[in-house]
């Protein structure tokens, strides 16, 4: 069998840097993956929030081959056509002024953190008391790179590659009294990610979010809101942050920005623009042609479409299911998140790892995370009938699976008794 041998190769070739699932995709249509079989897989992840659009999007298709016939790299040496069209478009839907594209989410973060110290060193040019050093959340996650894991909160990822990027100091998540104590004039920027996603779907508090801008603003520090998985939509408005009212001085986007061709930017405004001078930070893929045009693409497909109030609708809808769920079953405790990025909280681990392998048995993907999490990414195409039938997949699982548990605890009392 294909999937056997390609298992075994890239068991000996790969770095084993992987735990995947032992399935192997050659296709998909909307919401749907095809495997090598010819099975459908209702796909509730898209590829980690990424192929937001679904599989097969005709404006998709058709923008990666109009591109392909023309020019796919110039370097950041030239111009061309996508940059400019393409910023435009993300600065009219942000609030933010300027654009610097690269290739990945870690990328756009490490941009981020760079462009707010060396924004901290213009202020301290002029005079200004700010330091160099980052608040970042308990259960944040910002990417893999040196910068990126460093203020990135769980351990298992820093650990290992200490001493990483120096300079960040870790705030509980929502907790206003910490976030004040920790504050001063040494720190030179906030990260926050409105809506957290690795950490397991968690809102930031209207208050926390506030008090962050709040004490920003008092020092000249800058607030830096990571949309990576939250971004373009995703929650049922352009960007989390709009659910607060709050403008952050920087954001980063990725995942879904060009339907699963690679890019990655960073949104700012033009105060903290002018921490980069040119040479100052760059890459040579970013901002390439392909991914400008594919991304305009998919932004032009959302606002034809009017999605962003689909994905509220549907988001709504799928949330109302997944509460009714809870109601049913006492292992659910917790609904959460906003638009099409939702999870639940389940009252253990074991079970969680369960059920996702359950649903993955009957050819639905979700995955777990922060390890009682199951988590749903959908594409923004997502309709009624998927949330129906992923409903009643975990209704029936949660069902089978508290039987068993029923059944093993009963056994266990008959051989006590
Ligand atoms: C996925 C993610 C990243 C990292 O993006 P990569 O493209 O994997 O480097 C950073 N921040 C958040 C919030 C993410 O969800």
């Amino acid at each position: 069998m294909k999937l056997a041998s390609i298992q075994a190769a890239e068991k000996k070739l790969l770095l084993q840097t992987y735990e995947r699932n032992p399935y192997l995709f050659v296709g998909g249509q909307g919401v749907y993956l095809h495997d090598e079989e010819g099975h459908d897989f209702l796909d509730l992840l898209s590829g980690i929030g990424v192929s937001a659009l679904g599989y097969g999007h005709p404006a998709i298709e058709a923008a990666i081959q109009d591109q392909s016939k023309r020019l796919l790299h110039t370097s950041n040496l030239f111009y061309h056509e996508g940059t400019a069209n393409l910023a435009l478009r993300l600065t009219e839907i942000s609030g933010l002024d300027r654009v610097f594209f690269c290739n990945s989410g870690t990328e756009a973060w490490e941009a981020a953190l760079k462009l707010a110290r060396s924004h901290a060193r213009l202020l301290r040019e002029k005079g200004r008391k700010i330091g160099t050093t980052f608040l970042a959340m308990e259960h944040s996650f910002h990417g893999r790179t040196m910068g990126s894991v460093a203020t990135t909160h769980k351990e298992k990822y820093r650990e290992p590659f200490a001493p990483v990027m120096p300079g960040v100091e870790f705030v509980r998540f929502n907790d206003i009294a910490d976030l004040r104590a920790k504050f001063s004039q040494d720190i030179c920027g906030i990260c926050i990610e409105p809506l957290q996603g690795e950490g397991g779907i968690h809102p930031v508090s209207q208050e926390f979010f506030a008090a962050a801008r709040e004490l920003c603003d008092s020092t000249g520090a800058l607030l830096l809101a990571d949309e990576i998985q939250s971004g373009l939509g995703r929650t049922g408005k352009w960007f989390a942050y709009q659910h607060y009212g709050i403008l952050p001085d920087i954001t980063t986007l990725a995942k879904p920005i060009a339907g699963g061709i690679p890019m990655g930017a960073m949104l700012c405004t033009d105060e903290a623009a002018l921490g980069f001078t040119p040479g100052q930070h760059g890459t040579t893929f970013g901002g390439g042609p392909l991914a400008c045009a594919v991304a305009i693409a998919v932004l032009d497909t959302m606002q034809r479409e009017n999605m962003l109030k689909h994905i509220h609708d549907i988001g709504e809808f799928f949330k109302s299911k997944l509460q009714t769920l809870a109601t049913h079953h006492d292992c659910i405790v917790d609904v959460r998140g906003m638009g099409l990025m939702l999870g639940i909280e389940l009252n253990s681990a074991e079970l969680a790892k369960q059920v996702a392998a359950k649903m993955m048995e009957r050819r639905i993907i979700i995955n777990r995370t922060s390890e009682t999490v199951l988590r749903f990414l959908p594409p923004y195409i997502l309709e009624r009938k998927h949330v129906e039938i992923a409903i009643n997949a975990l209704d029936e699982i949660l069902k089978d699976l508290a039987a068993t548990y029923a059944g093993t605890a009963s056994a266990g009392e008959k051989s006590h008794g």
